[in-house]
């Protein structure tokens, strides 16, 4: 099989979450902290433009770029929000199929790709699947954004800084101070910042500052996924200003060879998604992270997550994989840190569940401690 397979398959390695999942299969009824996606369903309104745009026989491709009318319906609003004028924007499938265009048209073998470490996982599997280099800027122990940190890791061989907030895995939002001050490295060393926006909604004190409204050079990403529960409809937009559209331009050609579109008739729904209110929502999740960290910050070492739907929690003794077994072992699943990190020192919560699962967890986490 060796043979088989191609070389770079062995550049991805998904064994620290796939044991996660083999643990937990043999669980019946866990209390399930590992969930990347909210506990809500699609919103009824957002069901029925689908099924409309369904029956109105919205089955084909699409443009490659996306339906125009949600094309256009995002160029106004990153207009309206930065300023850009004519800005470049591509619908594709899921911030995944995304960051998967950016780092194709973009990366090459040898280039460097700065992120902050703990990282959300595809970015450093993705870029090593391309024969780019990932270079981790430590944010422990608190996860603020290590601007200096950031700038010093810059060389001339540095093809773009990611940027996650609110950050999966630790729930952090970068405060207004830190995105400028990033904003002001960028756009001293002229360099390009992706930014992932995908928990964009889900900031719970404070609105989540983008960096496009600081530095030109932005990539930016937005999904549908999480903010609309609907992580099965494979939806989400990249943007840019009017001077980076030939990086849109070579990503949109990929997506023509790859994945073609986005699915047509979530592309309608996705129309009215940008107009329909989830604040109701968001204060749920609010709730549900007053929840949590307030039955762990007596007993865990954790920071207070301002946004997403996750907690980055030290393990109080061993590595956090240890901890990771013996949560699971008590029916409590976790996902432990190092799958997000180059460290094994804490253990990922998602709080993306019920109150009643939320108290039950936290009085068996410390029951650990
Ligand atoms: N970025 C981050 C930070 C995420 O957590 C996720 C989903 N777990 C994604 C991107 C990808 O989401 P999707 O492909 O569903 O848009």
């Amino acid at each position: 099989m060796k043979k088989l397979v191609a070389d770079r398959t062995s550049l991805i390695d998904a064994s620290g979450i796939r044991k996660v999942f083999a643990l937990a299969a043999e669980l019946k009824d866990p209390i399930n902290f590992s969930i990347g996606q909210p506990d809500f369903d699609v919103p009824e309104p957002l069901k029925q433009e689908a099924i409309k745009a369904i029956e109105a026989g919205m089955n084909r491709y699409s443009q490659t770029a996306g339906d125009k009318d949600l094309q256009d319906k995002i160029a106004a609003r990153m207009t309206d929000e930065f300023g850009w004028d004519n800005p470049a924007v591509l619908v594709a499938s899921g911030v995944s199929g995304g960051l998967l265009l950016a780092f194709m048209a973009l990366i090459n073998p040898g280039d460097e790709v700065i992120m902050v470490d703990p990282y959300f996982v595809m970015y450093k599997h993705l870029v090593n699947l391309l024969g780019g280099k990932c270079v981790f800027v430590d944010a422990y122990p608190d996860f603020g954004l290590p601007v200096d940190k950031i700038a010093q890791a810059i060389t001339d061989k540095t093809k773009m800084v990611i940027l996650n907030s609110p950050s999966n895995p630790t729930g952090i939002v970068y405060s207004e101070a830190e995105i400028q001050a990033l904003a002001q490295v960028a756009t001293g060393k002229d360099i390009l910042v992706l930014t992932d926006e995908i928990y964009g909604q889900f900031c719970y004190d404070e609105p989540c500052t983008s960096i496009a409204k600081y530095h030109e050079k932005t990539l930016l990403m937005r999904g549908f996924s999480k903010s609309y529960a609907m992580t099965g409809w494979r939806l989400a937009y990249v943007a840019a200003p009017a001077s980076l559209r030939p990086v849109i331009e070579e990503m949109t050609k990929i997506q023509q060879y790859t994945f073609v579109c986005a699915p047509t008739p979530f592309q309608r729904a996705a129309v009215a998604a940008l107009d329909y209110d989830v604040s109701a929502l968001v204060a749920e999740y609010a709730h549900k992270r007053d929840l949590l960290y307030e039955g762990l910050k007596d007993t865990f070492e954790l920071s207070r997550p301002g946004g997403a739907f996750y907690a980055f929690v030290k393990a109080p003794k061993g590595s956090g994989t240890d901890f990771v077994t013996s949560a699971i072992k008590n029916n409590v699943l976790v996902i432990p840190g190092n799958v997000f990190s180059e460290k094994d020192t804490h253990f990922r919560i998602s709080f993306a569940t019920t109150d009643e699962k939320i108290e039950q967890g936290v009085d068996v986490l410390r029951s650990l401690a």
